[in-house]
């Protein structure tokens, strides 16, 4: 019993038992599922006045109907006429990860760098919440596949039970849906929302470290869930012991996790992704084109990736012909736009986050130490990473005059390198930075 379809056939089948042929046909006939998932079944039927029906006569009979096939309670949401609409729209921004990409496992090219993760997410899929697989920590440079192992982790979990509850969120948006919680007064919400679930997909963990109310609150989520025995499953750019500034019970909880790292491909994995993407996009390349890509491009999948998107444009434009200079063209493209330059708003607000003070503070006047070092800092990244003139800098800092920045750079070159906590600081920052560029 696996599709939606099948599942609902199976309920009126139960129904059945119950009702006569006739009730059936003049409530069911047009009452259609739409969902089954995070313990709801979703219907839909044409009419308010039908909706009352089934929400008042039949509503619990459907539930023990559930009840009956998967063992566990059910939740019911009826939907009326054009309420249909609404409910989908919502959805593809709740489940936009689940769906579309092509995120799966099927599409997922294992070689030596990634096969290690590529068996425990597999692992987790087989037995979630395993003693083994639980939690699973992956972790790697940006563009290695960890967002795609995650959500072909999810996609396999809601394939085999659509009845898992899953949460898929983002280190740094659970941060802003816990602020914002607490501005709304809705943290209970917020904590119940995480605390029941089966599956916990965290991508780029990363971005709550440094921030404490966040990781107190993910700490108890975590222990919540862990101790329910539901999986969990996080990545990060790097292991945890390289996150400075997380806390030391969560460093101590991921550390205690099943780790698994992604690395840059080999070249025969490179030349697979290349003929898969290829292939893909309905494109099929000479050996010769495929050599050479995987030669050129070696540590970032993503940029693999984009390199076969331009050819497909190219290819548009040329006909089916793919010379050497397409080639050469595509590769100089996504690797020149793959030469990430931030804005000092960006360099601003990480820096800001990373200490955990506002974009105001780091631009005004307030010297305390901590606010006064995340400005040095600041001013020190905009000039390394974006090569501003002085004046360009001190325009965003409140019209500080070129003396005063250039007394921040100073000051942060003459610690680069010596200080351990300014260089690591300092890296950490600029490997957030990094990761907004997606
Ligand atoms: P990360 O989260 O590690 O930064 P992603 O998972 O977003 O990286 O991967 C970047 C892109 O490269 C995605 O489009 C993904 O589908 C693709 N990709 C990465 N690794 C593989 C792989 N082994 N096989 C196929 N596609 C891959
Ligand atoms: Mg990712």
């Amino acid at each position: 019993m696996n599709s939606l379809n099948d599942i609902w056939a199976s309920i009126i089948e139960v129904l059945s038992e119950n009702l006569t042929s006739t009730s059936i046909n003049t409530w069911f006939a047009d009452c259609t599922p739409i969902d089954l998932k995070n313990s709801t079944l979703v219907l839909h039927t044409s009419t308010e006045y039908k909706k009352g029906i089934l929400q008042n006569r039949f509503s619990d009979m459907i539930k023990d109907a559930l009840k009956e096939l998967f063992s566990c309670d059910f939740e019911l949401l009826i939907l009326a006429g054009e309420e249909l609409e609404d409910y989908n729209d919502q959805k593809e921004d709740d489940q936009a990860w689940l769906a579309g990409d092509g995120y799966t496992f099927e599409n997922f090219i294992v070689g030596k760098s990634n096969e290690y993760a590529y068996a425990a997410a597999q692992g987790v899929v087989k037995n979630p919440g395993s003693k083994v697989y639980n939690p699973l920590f992956i972790y790697g440079n940006s563009g290695l596949g960890k967002t795609h192992l995650l959500r072909a982790i999810g996609s396999a979990i809601h394939e085999k039970n659509p009845a898992a509850k899953i949460e898929f969120v983002k280190g740094d948006e659970f941060t802003n849906q816990m602020v914002n919680s607490i501005r709304d007064g809705t943290a209970n919400e917020f904590r119940q929302k995480y605390r029941n679930i089966d599956l916990f997909l965290v991508d780029d963990i990363q971005f709550i470290a440094g921030k404490e109310g966040t990781q107190e609150e993910f700490f108890h989520t975590f222990n919540s869930i862990y101790e329910s025995g539901h999986q969990i499953v996080v990545t990060s750019d790097r292991p945890p012991i390289d996150m400075l500034r997380l806390d030391d019970r969560l460093r101590t909880r991921f550390e205690g996790s099943m780790m698994a790292d992604v690395k840059p491909p080999d070249v025969e994995t490179r030349m697979a992704i290349i003929r898969n993407k290829a292939g893909q996009l309905g494109m099929s390349l000479s050996d010769e084109v495929v050599a050479y890509i995987a030669e050129k491009i070696t540590s970032n999948v993503r940029q693999i990736e984009g390199v076969v998107k331009r050819l497909t444009a190219y290819r548009e434009i040329t006909g089916d012909l793919i010379t050497k200079e397409t080639v050469e063209k595509a590769i100089t493209d996504v690797v020149r736009t793959g030469v990430y330059i931030p804005s000092p708003e960006d360099i601003i607000e990480e820096t800001a986050r990373y200490f955990s003070i506002s974009v105001e503070d780091i631009k005004g006047q307030r010297r305390t130490k901590n606010i006064a070092t995340a400005r040095h800092i600041s001013i020190y990244l905009i000039r390394t990473l974006t090569n501003r003139t002085l004046n360009d800098i001190g325009s965003i800092y409140e019209d500080r005059n070129h003396a005063t920045i250039l007394a921040s750079i100073n000051k942060m070159e003459q610690l680069v390198g010596k200080d351990k906590e300014t260089t690591d600081t300092i890296r950490d920052i600029t490997s957030n930075i990094n990761s907004r560029q997606r």
